[in-house]
């Protein structure tokens, strides 16, 4: 999709530091981190968002799994996964995508 960032990426017109790459997904390093380790994961394909996303539960399934490959292949014993909804869930980015936090406590209820 033309002037989405995410895309871009995807199509390796803005670079990023590559953690998976399969058909369907890729995983990359968040380029402005908020934990030792900041990964998010995105469907090629362009969904906005999750209410967008949820028409394709199987590729979300994928998201999912590939997250908990990519924490165990890190050897982390926890990690956080998320999605943020909507500008005010704190959505900037309007590709669906998936974060997958670790490496410090992280608080709870999230701010
Ligand atoms: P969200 O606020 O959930 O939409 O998350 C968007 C995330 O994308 C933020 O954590 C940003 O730091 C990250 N981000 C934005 N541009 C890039 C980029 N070019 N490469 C990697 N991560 C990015
Ligand atoms: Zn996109």
């Amino acid at each position: 999709m033309a002037d989405c960032i995410f895309c871009k990426i995807v199509a390796g017109e803005i670079p990023s530091k590559k953690v998976f790459e399969d058909e369907t997904l890729l995983a990359f390093e968040d380029i402005n981190p908020q934990a030792p380790v900041h990964i998010l994961i995105v469907p090629k394909k362009h969904l906005v968002d999750l209410f967008d996303g949820s028409e394709e539960p199987g590729l979300l399934g994928e998201i999912a799994a590939r997250s908990a490959a990519i924490a165990k292949e890190r050897g982390l014993a926890a990690y956080r996964f998320l999605t943020n909804t909507g500008r005010e869930a704190g959505q900037a980015v309007f590709h669906l995508h998936f974060h997958l936090l670790a490496g410090r406590r992280m608080g709870w209820p999230p701010g």
